[in-house]
């Protein structure tokens, strides 16, 4: 049996119900404060994420699913440069029948030669195969017995090209009556490493780039969707996983480095695990200040570490050489009270970024969202400047961090854009799924009424009345003809429908139905007209 790989797994109903409802939430959060969604792919080039989130970070360094996109045979350029060579001895015929009938084969060109006074079949490919010679051979046939009108007094040649080298580096093959010819060139496209994206930070700070958004200002956007890390599984953590983020990036002159930026961001996120009913959640909040202080404190980092890094697991003694703030993700016990000796970046904050962290944090206290100041949290990524916060939950356990974010003010740059400085978060919607007090029941809704056809030809008449009151935006949920009333009734309380609504010949011939409350017990018979709204009022 085939099951779903380890790390990934299938969200089912109910649970779906929860899914749902939850993103029903984030939008309308959204939009509330003026937020637009973007969609960018599930995969990019892997440059992308090493140039973004950083080579020395778990990420780049161990988690991503990348592969070699091999290279690929451009057929086209091929057929383009070879059509150009013999323009003059090729006549199209595009629009001829027969030409739609061997096409299928593969044949590619179908060309006249003047100057022999032949048809002749072409096809391009990537390497010379029994396949395709069979293909022109076959072609032949097909337009010699059906099109001999066409064909009957011509020869028809066949030719199979290739890119020379193809020729070059293979045996010769025996080919029957089959031209072969190497054309010169490259048709080849280089091979590409791709990757899953483990984050879509910097998807979207690309398509920014590749679309000129800074055109538009300031650009608020958000996105839900699948993200991808070779983790090692358990509760909490998933290799497939999905996320709901927001950015604000834009132009300087937007106002994109304003501290009221940040502070927006975490307000915002306050109020969507509010609405969402997360209880206890926890706001953990730094300033991990810029490249400038970033130099000095790696400095006094590495010499901070330099006597005791010996002590320390073989992951932290690689960053203390590679990338000493990396230091701060280590998760062995063993060495926590090491790290808890080491020198903070609080401690190196520049004037205009102390002054930056000073106001998000006014800002926060003025709308009378808590949070708690934690000078170790320096954030999983290496794009980081400036502000960086987590929102954390106690019922998460090990893996307690809902969400993560920060301000990445040199990305854009980085990536080749324009100075676009932003802020952003990424909540983890599996995690957010699992710290909500609510159950999927509660927020799934049952069918308002289960219709019953009762006896032959009825599942004509239940469909017709079902389609009538879905247009009023009842749920609807059908049985059938050949199920007995009792196990109707079984079936409709076990859907948690309101109501069954019984259809048999009587009722269709009087044009009014018994319409049984589940939960009262009351029935009433009701003409048809008068159906939604009864249900409706339940
Ligand atoms: P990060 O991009 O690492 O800051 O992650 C942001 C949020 O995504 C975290 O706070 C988690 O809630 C969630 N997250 C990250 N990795 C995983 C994973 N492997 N499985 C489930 N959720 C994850």
């Amino acid at each position: 049996m085939i099951k779903a790989v380890r790390g990934t797994r299938d969200l089912l109903p109910p649970e779906t119900a929860l899914w749902n409802f939850v993103e029903a939430a984030v939008r309308d959060v959204f939009r509330a404060y003026n937020f637009h969604e973007i969609r960018t792919p599930i995969f990019e080039e892997t440059q992308l994420f090493a140039r973004s989130v950083g080579e020395e970070t778990d990420i780049v360094a161990k988690e991503m699913f990348t592969w070699d996109d091999g290279e690929r045979f451009e057929d086209k350029k091929l057929l383009e440069a070879w059509s150009k060579e013999n323009e003059d001895r090729v006549f199209f015929q595009e629009g001829m029948p027969f030409l739609t009938s061997i096409k299928p084969l593969g044949i590619q060109r179908q060309i006249w030669r003047k100057a022999t006074n032949s048809v002749e079949f072409v096809c391009f490919r990537p390497t010379i195969s029994s396949e395709s010679i069979a293909a022109l051979v076959k072609a032949r046939t097909v337009a010699r017995s059906q099109y001999s009108q066409e064909f009957g007094h011509h020869p028809i040649r066949l030719r199979l090209v290739v890119p020379d080298k193809v020729v070059s580096n293979s045996p010769w093959v025996k080919t029957e009556d089959v031209e072969i010819e190497g054309f010169p060139g490259n048709y080849f496209s280089s091979s590409q490493s791709l990757t899953l994206r483990p984050e879509n930070t910097a998807g979207v700070v690309r398509a920014y780039i590749e679309h000129r958004l800074w055109d538009r200002g300031l650009n608020k956007l958000y996105y839900v969707g699948p993200q991808f890390r070779r983790e090692r599984p358990q509760k909490g953590r998933y290799r497939q996983f999905y996320q709901i983020g927001a950015e604000i990036i834009g132009p300087p002159s937007a106002g994109s480095e304003s501290p009221a930026r940040d502070a927006e961001i975490l307000e915002l996120l306050a109020t969507l695990l509010d609405r969402l009913g997360v209880e206890n959640w926890m706001l953990q909040l730094n300033s991990v200040g810029c490249p400038n202080d970033r130099a000095a404190y790696n400095e006094a980092l590495r010499k901070a570490l330099e006597p005791v890094v010996g002590q320390m697991c073989a992951d932290c003694q690689r960053r203390a050489v590679t990338n000493p703030l990396r230091v701060f993700d280590c998760k062995v016990p063993a060495d926590q009270p090491i790290i808890e000796t080491l020198p903070r970046i609080s401690q190196f904050l520049d004037e205009p970024c102390r002054r930056h962290f000073e106001q998000v944090q006014e800002i926060l206290k003025s709308v009378g969202v808590e949070f708690q100041l934690n000078d170790r949290l320096v954030r999983g990524l290496d794009y980081y400047s400036r502000t960086a916060f987590e929102f954390t939950h106690g019922a998460l356990g090990a893996q307690n961090a809902i969400l993560g974010g920060g301000r990445y003010d040199g990305l854009s740059e980085s990536l080749g854009g324009p100075s676009a400085p932003g802020i952003g978060f990424a909540i983890g919607e599996d995690r957010l799924v699992l710290a909500l007090q609510k159950s999927a029941d509660a927020v799934q809704r049952k069918p308002d009424v289960y219709i019953a056809p009762l006896g032959t030809g009825m599942d004509r008449e239940a469909a017709r009345l079902a389609r009538e009151l879905r247009r009023h935006d009842i749920v609807v949920d059908l049985g059938d003809e050949t199920f007995r009333l009792k196990k109707s009734f079984e079936i409709a309380s076990k859907l948690g429908a309101r109501f069954i609504l019984i259809v048999g010949e009587n009722e269709v011939k009087a044009g009014a139905f018994a319409l049984k409350n589940l939960e009262s017990g009351e029935q009433v018979s009701v003409p048809r007209p008068e159906l939604p709204r009864k249900i409706l009022a339940g």
